[in-house]
């Protein structure tokens, strides 16, 4: 297999995600023939450094083998079946372990198949539960500034990234938006903490004047990812937790992308000492390796659903493959790997070597800001350094970072001029090294004129 013939037969048949196909002709498509570890490999040998775990999924390298051998032990037993009325032992096990791992007080998980689906599901159950409980008037869901749930109509509806969301806008339900309380936008010499309690009266005053018809407020704790890196400080999620609770509101965190050790703890929520009503997860949680989600709840959250069949309060919410055996016995791998390899711990250590990687990028004349937290680095490439101007968005900037990259081999794959390292747990001090040297050169490259 040649690289240019797998190239040419899928243009002719595969449209793909998130992608102007039309870039294609000038920007050449990569096929993957293997990857081991943090290394992608092509069909010409060539190897790149997946340093965004293949959008965020990854914890522990490609074809792992301790995930590996637990997917041939699944397949030769039990590779799926129906989760309505039946149950597989993979799935009681990984309940049990998300519910022991999570923050005290969730008590029950529903699983669906993608991260949007699992946002969806906590949307709907929020929204069902003061139905069900006698406040049909709470409807509404108040979300962040720059925030991302997903891509489904109700995922995006709570959504603020324009770029996906905009032309889709009449097909959408109304979400309540809150100012944005991450810390790239603090005055000169503001601290992250200062700034997020400033803005959190933005919040408390929505709060206050609409609780009667919110039934939730969304949130990505600690890092808006998709909407840019944009970190916040955890202050922010304990004042919310408190409000939420005064107020009568759900608390939706959606852990999607900083679950599973991304932000320095196993979950976000722990640095904020908080536990939400609804808590979404996937992406890490199969290890990168099958499409799975789930939503844990309360309780309280799961008892105002149950009750004889003919009061019709039951959450009648499905998909086909809901908790799929061969995904939940990779997420049970992938746990187990956590556990047995100390990785929280481990983690530290690499987090600092990533600090100290990018450091020098500070002083970079069209860097912003760097900002990282736990396993996430974020770089933001600006035209002017003192007023912190942005680049036009015309002029693609990340798109000159990412074919640089690729070129000097490793997978950077900006998010409009932020940079950002979200790497494989198992990456290697000699790898950190090597990718900080080809990000500093291709942000050199790509702000060089
Ligand atoms: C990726 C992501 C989603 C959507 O997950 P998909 O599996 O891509 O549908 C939702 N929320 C957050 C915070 C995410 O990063």
């Amino acid at each position: 297999m040649d690289n240019q013939a797998l190239i040419n037969r899928d243009l002719a048949c595969v449209w793909h995600p998130c992608t102007q196909m039309k870039d294609h002709e000038t920007l050449p498509l990569i096929p993957i023939k293997s990857g081991k570890g943090i290394w992608l490999e092509d069909f010409s040998g060539k190897r790149y450094i997946d340093a965004i775990s293949s959008w965020w999924v990854n914890l522990f390298g490609h074809s792992n083998p301790r995930i590996n051998k637990a997917l041939y032990e699944q397949i030769a037993t039990l590779e799926h079946v129906i989760l309505a009325g039946f149950t597989h032992q993979p799935i009681i096990e990984l309940s049990e372990q998300l519910i022991a791992l999570t923050p005290d007080n969730l008590t029950h998980c529903f699983y669906a198949d993608n991260g949007s689906a699992g946002v969806e599901v906590a949307l709907k159950m929020s929204f069902h539960y003061w139905q069900n409980i006698g406040k049909p008037q709470k409807t509404k869901f108040v979300t962040l500034q720059d925030s991302y749930h997903g891509e489904t109509l109700g995922a995006l509806a709570v959504g603020d990234v324009a770029l996906y969301k905009k032309i889709y806008a009449p097909l959408l339900m109304e979400a309540i938006t809150a100012p944005s309380p991450a810390g790239c936008y603090a005055e000169q010499g503001e601290s992250y903490e200062s700034y997020a309690r400033r803005q959190f009266s933005a919040m408390e005053q929505i709060l206050h004047a609409r609780h009667d018809e919110i039934a939730a407020v969304i949130v990505e704790p600690l890092v808006q990812c998709a909407g840019g890196m944009r970190m916040y400080h955890s202050i922010y999620l304990k004042l919310l937790r408190k409000a939420c609770d005064h107020y009568g509101v759900h608390l939706i965190a959606d852990e999607i992308a900083v679950g599973f050790g991304r932000t320095g703890t196993l979950f976000a929520c722990e640095q904020a000492e908080i536990t939400p009503d609804f808590l979404c997860l996937s992406k890490g949680l199969t290890g990168g390796y099958l499409p799975l989600s789930v939503v844990l709840t309360t309780n309280e959250i799961y008892q105002a659903f149950y009750d004889d069949y003919t009061k019709l309060t039951a959450f009648l919410h499905s998909h086909s493959y809901t908790g799929n055996p061969l995904a939940c016995r990779a997420a049970l791998a992938t746990l187990a790997i956590f556990a047995e390899d100390n990785i929280i711990n481990k983690n530290q250590s690499l987090a600092m070597m990533m600090q100290q990687a990018v450091e020098p990028l500070k002083e970079h004349p069209h860097v912003g800001e760097v900002r990282q937290q736990g396993m996430i680095v974020a770089i933001e490439m600006v035209q002017n350094k003192t007023t912190r101007q942005a680049y036009p968005w015309q002029q693609r900037r990340g798109l000159k970072v990412y074919q640089y990259g690729l070129e000097q081999g490793a997978l950077l794959r900006p998010l409009g001029n932020v940079i950002y390292w979200m790497p494989p747990y198992v990456i290697t001090p000699a790898e950190i090294a090597q990718l900080a040297q080809i990000t500093q050169a291709a942000i050199d490259y790509a702000t060089s004129d």
